[in-house]
């Protein structure tokens, strides 16, 4: 199964994207968790990164592209792959259908997550994770049980550097100048289906299983 997840940040693609790969056996590729590796391993691509990430504005296509083009390369891909937030711009997406095209594939299904502005916004600024395992927490919806400590690992806690509420704020408005635009562009291709991401993360992934179920694409 190929699936694109659509949305917001904020949305909960991340979080299903987990879910969803454990699943359905195929790898969660978030290019913002790639990116973020290589800030924190310091690498030149993570430090050029950086100043993008911080600002919530988006790293330039070039970069993306080639970081995905190469990951979907991995054998581990063979049987499919989720996609969580990539393409976010018109000329990644068109990136994306050239490279799959190359090995005669193409995207499956690409869910878009329907968020409300302030849920996005709750969610976000809300939003601790643990500089461990990564796992997500909210400090209301999804608090730890200990203030601060990852209830998996014991690791800590911390707030990302773009989920302060004005780099939130930008990033929505980055999100629907350049981004939204990729909801038409699938659309017209058929594949698009649209789901509410205002849902608890226990029913949308039910809503996300039975649409699977329903198109036949696991
Ligand atoms: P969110 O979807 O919550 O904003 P991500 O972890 O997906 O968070 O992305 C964090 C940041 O990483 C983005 O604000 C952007 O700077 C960068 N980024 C991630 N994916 C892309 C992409 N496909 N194109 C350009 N920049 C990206
Ligand atoms: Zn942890």
């Amino acid at each position: 199964m190929k699936l694109v997840l659509l949305g917001p940040p904020g949305a909960g693609k991340g979080t299903q994207s987990v879910v969803l790969a454990k699943k359905y056996g195929i790898p969660h590729i978030s290019t913002g968790d790639i990116l973020r590796e290589s800030v924190k391993t310091g690498q030149p691509l993570g430090i050029k990164a950086k100043e993008y990430m911080d600002k919530g504005e988006l790293v330039p296509d070039q970069v993306v592209t080639g970081i995905v083009a190469e990951r979907l390369k991995s054998s581990d891909t063979k049987n499919g792959f989720i996609l969580d937030g990539f393409p976010r711009t018109i000329i990644q997406a068109m990136e994306l259908d050239k490279a799959l095209k190359c090995i005669e594939s193409g995207i499956d299904i690409v869910v878009y997550f329907a968020t409300s502005t302030d849920v996005a916004i709750e969610r976000l600024t809300g939003r601790r994770v643990c500089k461990d395992c990564g796992f997500n927490y909210h400090i209301k919806n999804i608090p730890p049980k200990k203030e601060g400590i990852c209830d998996k690992c014991g690791g800590v806690l911390f707030q990302r550097n773009d989920d302060n509420e004005a780099t939130v704020r930008n990033r929505l408005k980055v999100y629907d100048d350049q981004t939204k635009p990729l909801i038409d562009y699938y659309n017209k291709q058929g594949i698009l289906k649209k789901v509410s991401g205002d849902m608890s993360v226990n029913e949308l992934f039910e809503v996300l299983s039975k649409l699977f179920k329903d198109a036949r694409v696991t």
